[in-house]
């Protein structure tokens, strides 16, 4: 391609709407154009790097025995009724009607089309198992559309869904495609790291998200500073000292703490230590019709993680904490809270762990200004027990190799144990071995393909510019003539650039009648990973070769260009 002949503009400024590197980086090398929020025009420059990605996609995905179509980003409804979605997926999804007025929704996801399209086509086990995917934009009101294509209301994903008839098939396909996934991340050249997942709701699933690390990451990881233990931090776990010494258990007492409301205060005013004081927070869910109401008890010197309550009780919605008038409605005091005898009935209570190995502790009386001391596990009132708690970095890990230590991460992919979520509820079924009607099982597993070519910016750049890894560059090489007035310097570049092309080289030859500082900088700007520069030393037949990655440079003979061009 001539420089000339496409279409590209570069800025010297960034654009003030721009906070994190790769958005200003992509929006100053002309390579995406916003329209309205989270919703580009993907420029020349820009298509080509996604259309590498995809093409890495498309090859891995073939090579995992996956099967590609595309499926309408239209979808109706009733689907969505189906599922459950249609109410539980929330503002996000967008939804319009057609001119009659017949509910329809923007995919911001397939799992409901993929199973239609299952359940009507697929008939008997001889079929399984099958992973079907596609490239596809998708649509997602986001509440913070943010940072260019890292976070777009619309934005380009691979989407794949898998269907089995046994957990053991379901559990291959599943390694299948992290391996998959791993080979993808790598040829696109990213630091990343398969990190454990959250599930939500769906017990016993498995789910891993695919991190590049970088500073500008949503998302925070907690990893093992010698093993291989990675985990968002919604998942996350650690090894923690549960046990404690086995006492004989006291006659609980209550006791006036006058303004005592914080663990800190209660420990220097009971001189005890945070660990013998039981935490009690409370959440609320809103619902469609009313609220409702959960208790999470903890011990005092760890903290509670929102997403495992959300998860102990097979919630969908988030959790919020709760205002002071309704604490106060709740027949309870601020402060004073403790699962106790005589709690409303409504607040349903989950119980940490860490609280089950405790003897004669502290809780709040439900009572201003008093707490109990001596309390023990029968005294208490809880629905469940489960691990609540928050990892935080410089915690063991959870097999005790290694301390944890925090990143921020860009999600870039995710595979997920669907299990019969959708399946069930859809009717999803084939006859088995037997001429037995039987639920299907699935995985699904997602790519980000716009927000890679973002993680890769961030990832990859310097004060000049991007600097892209040779696989998804939007051209490989940047063949530049200095001077376009030197009859002698077009002359040979013209050969160069004949010579790449024939031999197959994705090149592109700024043949513009510019300065050459402009388009070094341009070259530099836009990140193509090699520059041959055709100067004054063309005419004795040398030719200059440099490196975006290490700035490294090189006069060549012109006859070793091709060589030189290579990939070693
Ligand atoms: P996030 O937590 O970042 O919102 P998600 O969990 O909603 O992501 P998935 O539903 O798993 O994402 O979608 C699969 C992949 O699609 C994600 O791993 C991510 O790379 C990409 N993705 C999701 N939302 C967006 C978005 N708004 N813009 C660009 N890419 C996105
Ligand atoms: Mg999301």
């Amino acid at each position: 391609m001539r420089f000339s002949k496409t279409f590209i503009k570069t800025y010297k400024e960034s654009p003030k709407e721009a906070e994190v590197t790769s958005h200003k980086l992509m929006l100053r090398a002309g390579m995406i154009k916003q329209v309205s929020r989270g919703n580009y025009t993907y420029l020349p420059l820009g298509l080509r790097v996604l259309q590498k990605i995809e093409k890495i996609v498309r090859e891995e995905m073939e090579k995992s025995g996956a099967i590609e179509l595309l499926m309408p980003i239209m979808q109706p409804a009733d689907l969505w009724m189906e599922s459950g979605r249609w109410s539980a997926y929330g503002p996000e999804l967008m939804r319009f009607k057609d001119r009659n007025q017949r509910d329809f929704v923007l995919g911001p996801t397939h799992e409901e089309i993929v199973t239609y399209l299952f359940r009507e086509l697929v008939k008997s086990y001889k079929e399984l198992p099958v992973n079907f995917y596609q490239i596809q934009t998708k649509f997602r009101d986001e509440i913070r559309p943010r940072f260019g294509l890292m976070r777009g209301r619309e934005f380009i994903m691979k989407d794949g869904y898998s269907f089995h008839l046994t957990k053991e098939s379901l559990d291959k396909e599943y390694l299948n495609m992290k391996k998959t996934y791993c080979n993808i991340f790598t040829r696109c050249g990213l630091n990343f790291r398969p990190v454990e997942a959250d599930t939500g709701s769906i017990g016993g699933a498995e789910s891993h998200e695919f991190m590049v690390l970088a500073k500008a990451g949503e998302d925070d990881i907690l990893y093992s500073d010698t093993a291989d233990y990675a985990a968002n931090v919604e998942k996350a776990t650690s090894k923690i000292d549960l046990i404690m010494p086995k006492e004989e258990e006291k006659q609980k007492t209550l006791v006036e703490t006058v303004a005592k409301t914080s663990i800190d205060s209660l420990v220097t005013y009971l001189n005890i230590p945070k660990q013998k004081i039981v935490k009690s927070i409370l959440f609320k869910e809103i619902c469609e019709d009313d609220i409702k109401y959960y208790l999470a008890l903890i011990r005092g010197d760890l903290d509670i993680n929102e997403i495992k309550v959300k998860n102990a009780f097979n919630l969908n919605t988030e959790l919020e904490l709760v205002t002071d008038e309704e604490i106060e409605k709740l027949g309870l005091v601020k402060g004073y809270i403790g699962a106790l005898e005589g709690i409303n009935e409504n607040i349903q209570i989950v119980m940490d762990e860490s609280v089950k190995y405790l003897f004669n502790f502290v809780t709040g009386a439900n009572k201003e200004n008093y707490h109990y001391i001596n309390v023990n596990i029968k005294d208490l009132k809880y629905d469940i027990i489960a691990d609540i708690r928050l990892a935080k970095a410089g915690d063991l890990s959870p097999k005790g190799d290694g301390v944890l230590k925090i990143a921020r991460g860009i999600e870039v992919g995710h595979i997920f144990k669907l299990g019969d979520k959708y399946s069930k509820k859809m009717n999803a079924k084939v006859l088995d071995e037997n001429g037995k009607l039987q639920t299907v099982i699935m995985g699904c597993y997602g790519i980000g393909v716009s927000r890679v070519a973002a993680a890769t910016v961030e990832q990859n750049n310097d004060e000049n510019g991007i600097i892209w890894p040779r696989s998804i560059a939007p051209y490989e090489i940047d063949l530049i003539a200095t001077n376009m007035k030197n009859e002698k310097i077009v002359e040979i570049s013209e050969k160069i650039y004949e010579k790449l092309k024939v031999n197959k080289f994705d090149v592109i030859y700024d043949d513009r009648n510019e300065k050459p500082g402009f388009k070094f900088k341009d070259a530099d700007l836009i990140g193509f990973p090699i520059k041959i520069i055709v100067g004054n030393k063309a005419e004795e037949g040398f030719v200059e070769i440099k490196y975006r990655k290490n700035s490294e440079s090189k006069l060549i003979k012109i006859e070793d260009v091709l060589e030189y061009c290579k990939e070693k």
